[in-house]
């Protein structure tokens, strides 16, 4: 048997090994707060029944999220306090375990091939890889959508991708979107937490004051700055879980704009569809209170380039709650959804 990393997206230390009682602790690497964000794949145990046991505060309400494929990925649906148990069945030799359901980059391509995008370079990443981005539609206003600021926020990716899908089949008349889909690129390839990593992380290095330290971000500025910006959104999951964290939710980027972040809320909340992952509009976070302080983020930057209309941020759960549980294909819904909002608050 064997338990390992060695994936895309991956993050684990086995402790010990006791018997069938297997104690795991997630890697930190460079963030220097308590994150939750790991991974782990188990090879060779077919047959076997395995307890895994976690640090407090790594599973969510529905236990880990299994895949066999990196691709599917459903709810193991039993937790015991911090632990799992999982029966793996005979010539069940190779299982994926993770915090949240991975979002694997391939499926980003085969959705872009899919849909007729070309997938760009947008800069080399600090450990040597190509850092995807895509462009398309004509017209005046330019529209800026990212995700993966912090590479374990899958669940913005699935959104993302939705987002993207519906302005293909159904483009909003006089747009143009650019899109970077994994701005820690690196982060999601090598399985990091990427939230508050040292000195910052991707999405507090947005200060116009200062330099970029960042390759990713360096770039979407520049491009900002030489095409404008009039729309900018940026998806990611909240924290771990409990409270607005089990929900959708609109960040306020700026307190003197409530009243488009309420509008767009509202738009959003009519485009919702069955299937979605439901957005209920009463958890936006308003700006200035608890976590939520002006600073270095993406979307408060990208709302100080002239002509900037709205530019926030959306967070998308992990888990969600036993009404409104997270699923790939309900994410991807929610994202369909919120392109429907940005046409009817263009429009
Ligand atoms: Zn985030």
């Amino acid at each position: 048997m064997q338990i390992h990393e060695n994936f895309t997206g991956g993050n684990i230390r086995v402790k010990s090994i006791n018997g069938d009682v297997v104690e795991l602790e997630n890697q930190l690497r460079d963030t220097t707060t308590e994150w939750f964000y790991w991974a782990f794949c188990v090879e060779d145990a077919g047959g076997k029944s395995l307890t895994f046991r976690m640090q407090p505060d790594r599973l969510g309400y529905f236990g880990p999220a299994v895949s066999h494929d990196l691709k599917e990925w459903h709810w193991l649906g039993e937790v015991d306090g911090d632990s799992f148990t999982y029966s793996f069945a005979e010539g069940e030799n190779k299982v994926y375990f993770a915090h949240n359901m991975l979002y694997h980059p391939d499926r980003f391509l085969t959705f872009a091939h899919r849909v007729g995008l070309e997938v760009k370079t947008l800069c080399e990443s600090k450990r040597g890889r190509e850092t995807p981005c895509v462009t398309f539609g004509d017209g005046e206003k330019q529209v800026i959508l990212t995700a993966r600021h912090h590479a374990c926020e899958s669940t913005g990716s699935y959104v993302l991708e939705g987002v993207l899908e519906r302005l293909m089949e159904k483009p909003i008349p006089g747009i143009k979107v650019f899109c970077v889909p994994f701005v820690d690129y690196d982060g999601v390839v090598d399985g990091d937490q990427g939230k508050n990593r040292a000195p910052h992380d991707q999405n507090r290095d947005y200060l116009w004051e200062e330099e970029a330290i960042y390759p990713e971000v360096a770039a979407i500025r520049s491009f900002a700055r030489e095409n404008g910006c009039n729309y900018a959104f940026d998806f990611h999951a909240p924290w771990h879980k409990g409270n607005e964290n089990d929900t959708v939710f609109i960040v306020h980027s700026d307190a003197a704009r409530e009243e488009k972040f309420r509008r767009f809320s509202k738009l959003l909340v009519s485009a919702m569809t069955p299937e979605a992952m439901q957005f209920y509009g009463k958890t936006d976070y308003p700006s200035g209170t608890g976590w939520n302080i002006p600073g270095a983020q993406f979307a408060r930057n990208m709302g100080r380039i002239p002509g900037n209309d709205v530019a926030f941020t959306l967070e998308t759960a992990y888990f969600g709650t036993p009404e409104n549980t997270v699923g790939q294909d309900k994410l991807v819904a929610l994202g369909r959804a919120f392109a429907e909002a940005l046409r009817a608050y263009v429009g």
